[in-house]
């Protein structure tokens, strides 16, 4: 069985005391999962290794030690195959996000079938058929919005014993064979890293370095972008209701509200949010947002909302947005910078400092300015 392995760097309730996610924890079918105080924790020995949570993650910081989507994905290209099913080198339907699908759907040349032929005979299928289902749903949704013809089907495929067992045996003789040399390796890799105990996460000094170096999209994101660029473009560029897609998202951000405290384009974890040198400005890319909702936790003025329709031009023709610019001056106390918005060149900070030493002296705001 494959083993669930996780990357806290890529977790965003690393950067973000104040995340809310919980993609991980939601999808798990066996509910081995839990957020531990700040980061999730679970327990080896009780993940069946489906996936749900690796897919289901903004980030991507699960992923398996046997199975990659990338690569699977190119396997079903190089072969043509109209018909996935988890008999063939995936673990589960549910471990191919929705992004993925749509990326598969784009870049093969007919239509998909998800065969859900064994979900019935499976336990976990089981539980994992509503969120296969959704998926396939939104990713049609999404092809049929950029006018594509093609479409993912989630069915039974009603083939014989015989055939089934063809198709699975062309299926493993062509992938590679160095990965099933590996396979004992793996096992003996696999006997002494499962455990009964929970697996809880902390970051180490190297995870800190790590972090902060590292900003950027997803493979699966580069994947979609891959697809839509061989994509012929739609006549019109339709904008959907925020909540229909799952993945990608636009913002709308309170100038008058905003602080410029800098976290949330400090914390977003791909770069769609930025600044320059001066912090004077703030950037959005919705290209690179995988809406992880982390820099609405974030936020304590709730400066940042969504936008209520996603412009599906941002996925064809890419544009950096400009969300807010600011005058940034050097206060006169601390010369530190910070917004500028008329009279007294003071940061919040000191203002607050200067109020509070004010009312310490008995000094009223009247006599201040007297
Ligand atoms: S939008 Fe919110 S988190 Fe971002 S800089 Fe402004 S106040 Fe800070
Ligand atoms: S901009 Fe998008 S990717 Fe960045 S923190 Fe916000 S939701 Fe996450």
């Amino acid at each position: 069985m494959s083993l669930l392995l996780f990357d806290a760097v890529k977790c965003v309730r690393s950067t973000n005391k104040f995340s809310t996610c919980e993609a991980c924890v939601e999808a798990c079918p066996v509910e081995t999962i839990k957020i531990d105080e700040q980061l999730p924790s679970f327990v080896p020995n009780d993940c069946v290794g489906c996936g749900g949570c690796m897919s289901a993650c903004p980030d991507a910081a699960y992923k398996l030690d046997d199975f990659s989507s990338i690569n699977y994905i190119f396997s079903i290209l190089e072969q043509q195959r109209e018909v996935l099913s988890c008999k063939e080198s995936i673990p589960c339907l549910a471990a191919l996000s929705v992004e993925e699908i749509i990326s598969l759907v784009l870049l093969h040349p007919k239509n998909l079938t998800f065969d859900r032929a064994y979900c019935a005979e499976c336990e976990i299928a089981k539980i994992n058929e509503p969120l296969i289902a959704a998926r396939v749903e939104e990713a049609n949704f999404f092809l049929e919005a950029i006018e594509s013809e093609k479409r993912v089907v989630f069915a039974s495929v009603n083939l014989s014993v015989e055939q089934k067992e063809q198709d699975r045996r062309a299926f493993l003789s062509k992938l590679n064979i160095k990965e099933a040399i590996k396979a004992k390796q793996k096992f003996e890799n696999e006997v002494e890293a499962r455990s009964q105990e929970e697996k809880n996460h902390a970051l180490s000094v190297e995870d800190i370095k790590r972090l902060r170096e590292s900003k950027d999209v997803p493979d699966r994101r580069k994947l979609l972008m891959m697809a839509l660029k061989k994509t012929q473009k739609p006549s019109v560029y339709h904008k959907l209701a925020e909540g229909d897609v799952s993945f990608v998202s636009q913002k709308i951000l309170d100038e008058e509200s905003c602080t410029n405290c800098q976290m949330c384009y400090r914390i977003c974890p791909t770069g769609a949010l930025s600044s320059d040198r001066l912090n004077s400005t703030i950037f959005f890319d919705a290209v690179a947002c995988i809406k992880c909702a982390s820099c609405h936790d974030v936020c304590e003025p709730n400066s940042l909302t969504l936008r209520s329709v996603f412009d599906l031009q941002e996925l064809f023709e890419p544009q950096r947005e400009t969300l807010a610019k600011f005058t940034m001056k050097r206060c006169n106390e601390c010369g530190v910078p910070f917004v500028y918005r008329g009279g007294e060149v003071m940061c919040q900070r000191c203002r607050i400092e200067d109020e509070e030493v004010m009312e310490l002296w008995g000094i009223s705001p009247e006599q201040r300015s007297m």
